[in-house]
């Protein structure tokens, strides 16, 4: 089934609830094969995309207990349509490999999928190597005339011995099925499945499976609920990049932070860069996105409202505070990354600033990109700012942006440029000119190094 509404439906939080992806685009390929997502830029060719390989390789999959975590990847097919393991089994490992491309180019951390394999095949062969990675298997209960449910292929998984605790199976469908997360609870194994094939509809998938509970669909926005921004757990028909705010379900710099994957007043906090069936994340290459500040720095969020925030410093016209409780789409109080964000009560007897009180080192000669987002239950104006120090710690130079305007509404603002001769270090401040009694809400901060190579400027887009 390739349910046709172009939206996405919220995670379902219970364990042992599926997570069903409801969102899909008229198909250009012939079924089971959807279009591969081509944002933020195009994917490599097939021929170019790496060959992820084999992590670990056993001589009977049904028996992994004693082995690494790892993916099992799974072609299922049923009597309806026969078995076609032949015909697929390349473009399926294509896919897979397209995943763990995705996973290893959204950011500047290598990070990759550990896939299990079995013996008795060529791997320096693609045509081995694809068949030592995907195992057929058939689904005695399927049904023929319909749409088989995940949990008809979870038990007959488990029946054939697919159910160790240490695999996440990932199952392509051949034939009327489900994009789906589930973890079931009779036969405790967690698949991630798909009848539509396409490296963003089953990386999506198996995302959600990063957290017990599931990893939600990311609220990449200051506004509650609000699930519209490029994200392959938002959109991952068009888009194959994961979490580029580093701040909703995946941060490769600081494994040991977490976060909130949904709204207010769910509690799950989840960072699948920590998550066992993918590779430790290790810097540095070059990738989409990349961030140099702290988590705490990215989400105010270690500090209680009304403290003073951790890592921040005012100066000048203004006063901060972490945000106290009040709208929830004013003040995100409680809403997105950390339920929190910092209140600049900015005064008019001077310009008014509220800095990242760590200086991240940076290159001279290379582009950074000062990533924030604002708001304010009134107006006001307030410029972004980078400060370039050198090794001295002398102010060499300022980068200003333009002049913004804020409204009631949640944006994400920026400021880039590149960091002059001699530059080492760089402050990140949000200033309000002088003569303006007003507040404003800071949250979602990031500082881009724009050396991805792909996009206009080298730093990822906004959103
Ligand atoms: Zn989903």
């Amino acid at each position: 089934m390739s349910l046709q509404l172009n939206r996405l439906v919220s995670a379902l939080v219970a364990a042992g609830a599926a997570v069903v992806l409801a969102a899909s685009p008229a198909a250009a390929f012939a079924p089971p094969y959807d279009p591969e997502p081509t944002g933020p830029y195009a994917q490599p060719t097939d021929a170019n995309v790496p060959k992820r390989g084999c992590a670990t390789t056993l001589s009977d999959p049904t028996n992994a207990s004693g082995s690494n975590p790892a993916i099992q990847v799974i072609y299922a097919w049923h009597d309806g349509g026969g078995n076609n393991y032949a015909t697929h089994v390349q473009n399926i490992a294509k896919i897979v490999d397209r995943m763990d491309w995705s996973l290893d180019e959204s950011t500047n951390y290598d990070q990759h999928l550990n896939l299990s394999c079995r013996t008795g095949y060529d791997t320096s062969t693609y045509a081995g190597y694809a068949q030592a990675l995907v195992v057929p298997e058939k689904i005695e209960n399927g049904v023929i005339g319909g749409e088989t449910p995940v949990g008809v292929i979870t038990a007959d998984l488990a029946a054939a011995g697919y159910d160790t605790s240490n695999r996440r199976y990932v199952v392509f469908e051949d034939f009327d099925g489900t994009a789906n997360a589930y973890y079931d609870p009779l036969n405790s194994i967690g698949v991630a499945t798909a009848d539509g094939w396409a490296s963003g509809t089953v990386l999506h998938e198996l995302l959600h499976l990063g957290h017990p509970n599931y990893v939600d669909h990311s609220k990449v926005t200051e506004t509650p609920n609000v699930l519209s921004y490029p994200d392959v757990m938002s959109n991952p028909y068009y888009d194959w990049l994961l979490d580029h705010n580093f701040n909703t379900y995946y941060d490769p710099s600081e494994t040991g932070a977490t976060f909130y994957t949904s709204n207010y007043p769910d509690t799950r906090k989840v960072n699948v860069a920590a998550w066992p069936y993918f590779t430790t994340p290790t810097c540095c290459d070059v990738g989409y996105s990349n961030d140099l500040l702290t988590a705490q720095e990215r989400t105010i969020e270690a500090d209680a409202p009304y403290a003073t925030p951790s890592g921040f410093t005012a100066s000048g016209g203004g006063w901060m505070q972490v945000t106290p409780p009040g709208p929830d789409a004013a003040t995100s109080a409680r809403y997105y990354d950390g339920r929190r964000s910092l209140t600049m009560n900015v005064q008019s007897h001077a310009n008014g600033f509220v800095s990242v009180t760590r200086k991240p080192a940076v290159t001279a000669g290379q582009r950074y990109r000062f990533w924030a987002w604002l708001t304010t239950s009134t107006s006001g104006n307030v410029r972004l700012r980078l400060s370039w120090y050198n090794s001295s710690g002398t102010l060499l130079s300022t980068s200003d942006s333009s002049l913004y305007g804020l409204t009631t509404s949640w944006a994400e603002y920026s400021v880039s440029a590149i960091a002059p001769t001699n530059a080492a270090t760089v402050q990140l401040s949000v200033m309000s000119p002088s003569g303006q009694t007003f507040a404003y809400q800071l949250d979602a901060l990031q500082l881009n190094h724009c050396n991805n190579g792909k996009t206009t400027d080298g730093c990822r887009l906004p959103g």
